[in-house]
């Protein structure tokens, strides 16, 4: 079959040429002038783009509850599941083909993704990461499905491989405190220590993955690069030493700049928030934007994350973060659309399949009314998504 009459965005000149994209057994096989007579879908007036690749997401999470202080107390196990099968078919909708989930809940995304695989259901290609391993911590009771305590290398070792034997395609650190946790935890403060980072890298290493590592603090950031951590999720306080030290290793940075806009967009419902929670997304936009302007500049390696999950940050609203990527924080539209697509393969080590419109690649196509590099805002109104040379999403059809 042929998606014919298109414009295709062409990932190693960043620009959109015009030709038909010819789809095989699930892969792209041919870009071209389909022959008359073929099969074709007509994509005349439309842009396509390779799939869309989140890589910081939580599809287990109720989004709705403003105080994420453990917002599954009252239900049911089968619920988180059922709430995360809903989560990952929204991802897919809006244009997400393929999503890092960092931080699961007892599991359930795992048995979504295998549910997805085996095609019983629709949704995201989804990457895991199991349960968060994570220092003994007061935060714990905020998120009782998703933390796993482990403190010491062993602990850290047999917490890894216990996530790995749960199924997880890799393993999510917390090398320093987080923004949504108790009064008593600091966003800014150390975490797990360069001897327990080593550990989870070792044993991601040794069975073929990497390592996610939360880092906030300037600190742990640099901890977490030394110990050769594969990114640095949301990267709040690097200075320039830390952001030398990602360009020379390679480290991805993945930002999640929309978190704060997500959850203040609606004032009644941030109101609604823990206060001293409230308080530090206040300040976190500003933080954001000076880090991922800098990161940019410098040359780091960005691969497109949102962090939906978080109070108010909602699966299907992902394009969010990009449209902000553009606005907020100097990336051309072509740079987040790369960051979002070839960047984030590149994280997952897919890139000979995953990330772009080119022959052999999977078929992962999404597309737009107009053209995004005119008018980023367009990734809004994603009304075609095929993956695996499936069209699961066709408005016009
Ligand atoms: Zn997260």
């Amino acid at each position: 079959m042929w998606l014919s009459g298109g414009q295709w965005f062409d990932s190693a000149s960043g620009a959109f040429k015009t030709g038909d994209v010819k789809v095989e057994d699930g892969r792209i096989t041919e870009i071209g002038k389909a022959p008359s007579g073929s099969e074709c879908l007509d994509m005349e007036g439309r842009w396509l783009l390779p799939g869309f690749i989140d890589n910081h997401v939580h599809i287990t999470l109720d989004t709705a509850t403003a105080a994420g202080n453990n917002v599954w107390r009252d239900a049911l196990p089968g619920s988180i599941a059922i709430h995360a099968a809903w989560n990952a078919r929204r991802l897919l909708m809006c244009g997400i083909t393929t999503a890092r989930d960092v931080g699961g809940w007892d599991y359930h995304e795992i048995a979504v993704r295998e549910a997805i695989n085996d095609g019983q259901i629709k949704g995201a290609r989804l990457f895991c990461s199991g349960k968060i391993l994570s220092i003994t911590s007061s935060s714990s009771p905020y998120y009782p499905g998703m933390y796993e305590e482990c403190d010491s290398p062993e602990e850290v070792r047999k917490a890894a491989r216990k996530q790995l034997a749960m199924g997880a395609n890799l393993i999510k650190i917390l090398a320093s405190g987080a923004v949504n946790s108790t009064k008593y935890e600091r966003a800014d403060a150390i975490q797990l220590r360069p001897d327990e980072i080593a550990a989870a890298v070792e044993i991601a290493e040794d069975n073929h993955t990497h390592v996610a590592a939360h880092a906030h603090a300037t600190d742990a950031i640099k901890h977490a690069v030394r110990c050769g951590c594969r990114s640095i999720e949301h990267g709040t306080y690097a200075d320039d030493e830390a952001r030398q030290m990602m360009v020379e290793r390679g480290t991805f940075l993945v930002p999640t700049f929309c978190t704060a806009h997500a959850f203040l967009k609606d004032p009644a419902f941030a109101e609604r928030a823990l206060p001293h929670v409230h308080e530090r997304y206040k300040t976190l936009e500003a933080l954001r934007q000076k880090q991922l302007t800098a990161a940019r500049k410098a040359g780091v390696k960005v691969a497109m994350g949102t962090d939906v999950g978080t109070p108010g940050n909602h699966c299907g609203e992902n394009m969010q973060e990009v449209t902000l990527m553009v606005e907020k924080c100097g990336f051309s539209p072509a740079e987040a659309i790369i960051c979002s697509t070839r960047n984030g393969a590149e994280l997952l080590g897919q890139e000979e399949h995953l990330g772009a419109i080119a022959q052999g690649r999977i078929a992962d196509i999404i597309a737009v009314p107009r053209n995004p590099l005119d008018d980023i805002g367009v990734l809004h109104e994603v009304d075609f998504v095929m993956k695996d040379g499936t069209a699961y999403r066709n408005d016009r059809a």
